[in-house]
């Protein structure tokens, strides 16, 4: 049976799986690994299909001092010891630009595209493409594919992709990409099996994780997001403070003295639950405090992410389901309880016991919106996609 490897390459840390593909397309998940602690105390897990540990190792911090050799020790692992020579490989690659709507093929000219796009993803773009790049000097006949966070937001209409500055700065490429694009796609496809009623309707997707944003679903494709140039606008998230008004950023550069460098660093990593509550950026250790700024932070977020359902359904003008996915959208009855509320006011309604078991619809009965909550699945999307690119056909539902 062919196997395809998915990879998803971070500064510090590459993420990979295994998927069996099957003749009729339909993939299963063989394993899935990581390796952590890139260039410093580098290990790799990983487990099988049923969850069992099948290697858990560490190595000396000159083994893995980048991705690509932290990727090269996945490879050899899976290669030498798991037999697996995989017939192509799906990269989660965040930034896909204003031009590409879907995956692609990679080549060198589309890898030399794709790099020019680093610096509007400076913290990811580059441990993306390092692997493939890699990958290519070893394998050249591995075809490989590239799957953008992006690619699925190319849709939004002229209002939802501009800012209000000036026009050309729009054609240099300063545009509301949207990200999270790969979990929306697959969201998208999973309501065509668990609620056919409304996966053509206008939904809301709540995509609530350490990283956290919102879709806004018409017909299964996305018409407006709450992230825009950067992962940073939108909702609070564990450590980035979603939206924010650019007068801080100038205050911070000019009152308090802080470099560009300084406030990257302060934004993509202090702000959030983390800086506001001064404890945690997760989430699980927030709901459990009776901390004040604990509780604040868990009711910013709440409060942030119930604006942002109101706004998307202004954009559908309407709202006929709400879905709830990602570490805090799948695992938080509280959160989602906590939401749902502040909705009341349009007719939302959550089933207390539904929602305590993660049932896949969690509203009441007589809910005036049906509210869901849909695992995400981010590396079947990009198998698929990879699947589908070397079947030159579009990707399947399996
Ligand atoms: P990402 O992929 O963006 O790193 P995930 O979607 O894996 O994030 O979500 C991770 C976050 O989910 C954690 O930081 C944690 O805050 C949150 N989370 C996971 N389980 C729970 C839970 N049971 N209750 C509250 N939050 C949870």
């Amino acid at each position: 049976m062919d196997t395809i490897l998915v990879v998803n390459a971070g500064s510090s840390s590459v993420k990979f799986q295994v998927f069996s593909v099957d003749g009729r397309g339909a993939l299963e998940r063989q394993i899935k690994g990581q390796v952590d602690g890139v260039g410093t105390r580098p290990r790799m897990r990983a487990a099988d299909a049923g969850g069992g540990v099948i290697a858990d190792r560490s190595y000396p911090a000159e083994q893995a001092l980048d991705v690509s050799s932290a990727l090269g020790i996945a490879g050899t692992w899976l290669r030498e010891e798991q037999r697996i020579a995989p017939v192509a490989v799906g990269h989660r690659v965040v930034h896909g630009g204003p031009d590409y709507d879907g995956p692609v093929l990679l080549d060198g000219a589309v890898v030399s595209r794709l790099d020019r796009l680093s610096p509007l993803a400076p913290l990811h773009q580059p441990h993306n493409l390092a692997p493939i790049r890699s990958i290519m000097a070893n394998f050249p006949d591995l075809p490989q594919v590239a799957c953008f966070d992006t690619a699925f937001h190319r849709s939004h209409g002229a209002l939802a992709d501009h800012y209000a500055i000036p026009f050309g700065l729009y054609a240099e490429g300063i545009r509301r990409y949207g990200f999270h694009g790969l979990s929306y796609e697959y969201i998208a496809t999973e309501l065509q099996k668990v609620a056919p009623g409304i996966a053509d309707g206008r939904v809301v997707v709540a995509h609530l994780g350490s990283g956290a944003s919102m879709c806004a679903l018409r017909k299964g494709r996305s018409v407006d997001s709450t992230m825009g140039f950067t992962a940073l606008d939108g909702l609070t998230m564990g450590t980035r403070p979603g939206q924010i008004d650019p007068g801080v950023i100038l205050h911070l550069q000019t009152a308090k003295g802080m470099s560009a460098a300084d406030v990257q660093n302060f934004l993509y990593r202090e702000c959030g639950l983390k800086g506001l509550s001064g404890i945690s950026n997760d989430m699980r250790d927030l709901v459990t405090s009776d901390d004040p700024h604990a509780i604040l932070a868990v009711e910013h977020f709440v409060h942030r992410a119930a604006l942002n359902v109101a706004m998307l359904a202004g954009a559908l003008q309407g709202l006929d389901a709400l879905v709830f996915t990602a570490g805090i959208g799948e695992n938080s009855a509280h959160i989602r309880a906590r939401i749902a509320d502040k909705l009341g006011w349009l007719g939302a309604g959550v089933d207390a016991k539904e929602n305590a078991r993660h049932a896949t619809e969690i509203s009441t009965p007589d809910s005036r919106i049906p509210i869901y909550v849909v695992p995400t699945d981010e590396e079947r999307m990009i198998a698929r996609h990879t699947v589908a690119m070397l079947a030159n056909a579009p990707p399947s539902l399996g």
